[in-house]
């Protein structure tokens, strides 16, 4: 909504909140706040509040941690959750820098920076619908999360096999309450998986809508005695958690994609968006699947993609054309995860469509057949290449990659490379249960 400053100072008198809860997020994708009373609310409104970034990841050197948390007043929401102490208030915040420029390290920032290039090529939204899923697990009696599932629940299963059922229930309703616009909500493939998908919107408003939506969901499942991780594949033989992206560009006359006439009743702009996307599909990978773990969930034969192709009909490729057209007309991309960092996935799957549209790109021919069936040299003669395979792999493929690199800006790839090359050696030099499995008796 928009508000103004005074619309903001009624709306804390009125409810009287307590506290202010100012968020943003780092580059890993996880949420910060700092939280102050509700006396700094007008230092707060005149963009006149600091904190120290020094200790924020992918943020700033120690000797340049004076920061600004300008508030953007259209995502202030006080939670429906109060404390003992009163209400609480949140708003989403941008990062600048003490002499007034936005700070290039904060991930929303960026996007923000990626939707005015959107701009000038003539469009005025990139519309993104997420599907994000999740586990519940239970927790021990010190409130940490167990491998312990919560129910043996499948796929659209009704109570009483969903034990999940009533705190999904009441994260929909909490997520109501907040303004969300809920679609669906259902219990996913996997025992103790559930997925919730809630209504698109511009690119800027879903990314802060997937940080409050996994803050919801954590929330209302400590108060069931559940954690909630959308770790993507906490265990393995089940499927992991995806978090599909449905995405759409307009402009001044609705949606860009859609061409009653055109091929698919699809336009020349949706084609050239996926041959964007397919072209840069490996190398965001490293973006959209940004952990180690994110590599267990992209393998075969658990309904996530694992090869580039796309299709019209066939629901197992990475991009799949839902078969909804007039405003709804829209591609699915399913290789993200919810461990992505919402702000720089959607920045660089954007800049991915819009270098497709700059330079014309064609995609590939459709895939209608299953993949999974077809061997190596029918996958080529389709054209059909494979996702990077683990994170160091996707690494190497979003390095050659300079559109990939500039959708992320200098400050945050240099952060994230370093940090995600530490991340994965830290891994590799791990011994794993499963190797002494394997070969402690055998060697
Ligand atoms: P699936 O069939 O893959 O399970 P869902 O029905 O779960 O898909 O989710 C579809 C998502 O697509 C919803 O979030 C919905 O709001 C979104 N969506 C619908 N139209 C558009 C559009 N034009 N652009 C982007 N997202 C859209
Ligand atoms: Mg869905
Ligand atoms: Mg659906
Ligand atoms: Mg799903
Ligand atoms: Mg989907």
């Amino acid at each position: 909504a928009a508000f103004t400053k005074d619309d903001i100072r009624q709306m804390a008198k009125d409810e009287d909140v307590k506290f202010l809860r100012l968020m943003f997020t780092d580059l890993f994708g996880t949420i910060k706040n700092v939280e102050v009373p509700i006396s700094q609310l007008g230092k707060l409104l005149d963009n006149k509040l600091m904190f120290d970034g020094s200790s924020i990841d992918g943020f700033v050197r120690i000797e340049e941690s004076d920061m600004y948390l300008y508030p953007d007043l259209s995502t202030w929401m006080i939670f429906p959750w109060s404390t003992e102490r009163g209400k609480i208030a949140r708003v989403i915040c941008e990062v600048y820098t003490p002499d007034g420029k936005p700070f290039e390290g904060d991930p929303r920032n960026n996007l923000i920076r990626v939707l005015a290039d959107m701009r000038k090529a003539g469009f005025t939204d990139f519309n993104i619908g997420p599907e994000p899923e999740f586990f519940l697990f239970k927790m021990d009696e010190n409130g940490k999360p167990t491998t312990e599932l919560n129910d043996k629940g499948s796929y659209f299963d009704m109570a009483p096999m969903d034990l999940g059922e009533n705190c999904r229930r009441e994260i929909v309703l909490t997520l109501e309450e907040m303004g969300f616009d809920v679609e669906a909500a259902h219990h996913e493939v996997a025992p103790g998986q559930h997925e919730i998908d809630f209504k698109y919107a511009d690119a800027l408003a879903a990314a802060d809508n997937i940080q409050t939506f996994k803050l919801v969901v954590k929330t209302i499942a400590r108060k069931y005695g559940l954690y909630a991780t959308f770790m993507p594949k906490p265990l393995a033989g089940i499927n992991g958690s995806g978090m599909h992206l449905n995405m759409s560009l307009f402009h001044d006359k609705g949606n860009a994609f859609y061409d009653e006439k055109g091929n698919m009743q699809l336009s020349e702009d949706a084609f050239h968006f996926l041959g964007g996307l397919l072209k840069h599909a490996r190398s965001f990978t490293a973006i959209c699947n940004p952990i180690v773990n994110s590599y267990k969930r992209l393998v075969p034969g658990y309904e996530a993609p694992v090869y580039v192709a796309w299709s019209g009909s066939n629901r197992s490729p990475l991009i799949r054309v839902p078969s909804s057209r007039g405003l709804s007309t829209r591609l699915e991309l399913r290789s993200v995860d919810p461990a992505a960092n919402p702000y720089l996935a959607i920045a660089a799957v954007l800049e991915a469509g819009l270098d497709g549209l700059r330079n014309k790109l064609a995609p590939q021919e459709a895939v209608d057949r299953n993949i999974y069936r077809m061997d190596a040299e029918e996958r080529q003669e389709n054209h059909i290449t494979n996702l990077p395979d683990t994170l160091h792999n996707a690494l190497k493929d979003l390095a050659a990659d300079e559109v990939m690199r500039n959708a992320m800006g200098h400050h945050l790839y240099q952060s994230f490379i370093e940090a995600k090359n530490l991340e994965y050696n830290s891994y590799r030099t791990q011994v794993s249960e499963w190797e002494r499995d394997q070969y402690l008796e055998l060697y």
